[in-house]
């Protein structure tokens, strides 16, 4: 693949970047100043027939018109939804995705961000390291996980191995999502809101789309009640952001444990004060052995397309 023109739209990952750079001819957008990007996308368009982005930096109808010889987009991610598919599939160009190899890895945060917020994992942390275990005593008592009811929006993939995962802390596990299974074990609410009022802890693990986008709204938090618990390992537009915080705010929500947000890397900063939130900055797929494997992933694509041969893991 030598003669492969491909653009990095943000520094993702230091080895892909480096297998990109031996094996293709690399474009770097960062090298650019930000206000000069559209020159340099310009000036290597010709040459340029792949683009790599990621969850946070993907491709829109702009920068697909201005790449008339863009033959591939292989985004570093499971999530597409940066990627205006709808004009790829109009230019006839292929997308591809990272599916499978993070799914362990967001599964795993979703259910160590469930037990940290019940359990207050990091406030207990904090506490012990600023010295007031000895000063003021033993930390105050926090909720139980196990046997918690469970609520999963999007019983996929990742959806599917929170499901597995805390069937082993004795948890009953429901689900929303658009095509009821037949699970035996895991019951299907038809609605959002029914799941919400018949569980404790509610994650979000569906891909986002204009029919998910603030499907969690006032009404689901409403019905997952003061003493629920959200959970968002999807995307932060999935929950509508301001209502989150009022609900926390004014303790019309139990806790929530938050991976992924409205505004990356914007966080509100009403959350910051609160006890009962758990807030880290979108590092569900982020370990080394994942992001190595999405790489490959990453690569395995690039090279099956100027082959000729099937795309590994094709979304268009
Ligand atoms: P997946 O296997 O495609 O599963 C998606 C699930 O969502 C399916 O069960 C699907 O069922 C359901 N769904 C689709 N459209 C829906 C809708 N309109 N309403 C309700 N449910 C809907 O995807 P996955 O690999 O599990 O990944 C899921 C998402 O997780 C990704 O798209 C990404 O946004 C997010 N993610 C986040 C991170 C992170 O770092 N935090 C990492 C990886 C992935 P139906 O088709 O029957 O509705």
């Amino acid at each position: 693949m030598e003669s492969l023109g491909v653009l990095l739209l943000n520094p993702m990952n230091a080895y892909l970047e480096q297998e990109l750079d031996r094996r293709c001819k690399l474009v770097r957008l960062w090298e650019s100043p930000s206000d000069r990007r559209a020159d340099f996308v310009r000036s290597h368009a010709v040459s340029i027939r792949a683009v790599v982005g990621n969850a946070s930096n993907g491709v829109d109808a702009a920068l697909i018109d201005a790449l008339p010889a863009l033959e591939i987009v292989a985004s570093f991610s499971v999530g597409v939804d940066r990627i205006d598919l709808a004009k790829c599939r109009e230019r006839g160009i292929r997308v591809t995705n990272t599916p499978d190899v993070l799914t362990d890895d967001v599964a795993d945060l979703a259910v160590g961000l469930a037990i940290a917020t019940l359990r207050k994992i990091p406030q207990a942390d904090r506490y012990v390291r600023a010295g007031l275990w000895k000063n003021k005593g033993d930390f105050t008592l926090t909720t139980r996980f196990s046997g918690k009811r469970v609520g999963i929006i999007g019983l996929g993939r990742i959806g599917l191995a929170v499901a597995k995962r805390v069937e082993a802390f004795d948890c009953p596990v429901n689900y929303y999502q658009r095509t009821k299974q037949a699970y035996p074990s895991y019951t299907y609410y038809p609605t959002v809101v029914e799941l919400a009022a018949n569980s404790d802890v509610l994650v979000v693990a569906c891909p986002l789309n204009a029919q998910t986008r603030h499907i969690v709204n006032r009404e689901v938090l409403e019905a997952l009640g003061p003493k629920g618990v959200l959970i968002n390992i999807g995307r932060g537009p999935h929950v509508d952001e301001a209502e989150l915080v009022a609900a926390l705010v004014d303790g019309r929500l139990g806790g929530a444990g938050i991976d992924v947000f409205e505004d990356e890397p914007n966080v509100p900063e009403a959350l910051f004060p609160l006890d009962n939130v758990v807030l880290v900055p979108h590092v569900g797929s982020a370990t080394h052995e994942t992001r190595n494997a999405m790489a490959d992933l990453v690569l395995g694509n690039l090279e099956a397309h100027v082959s000729n041969k099937p795309l590994l893991t094709p979304v268009v």
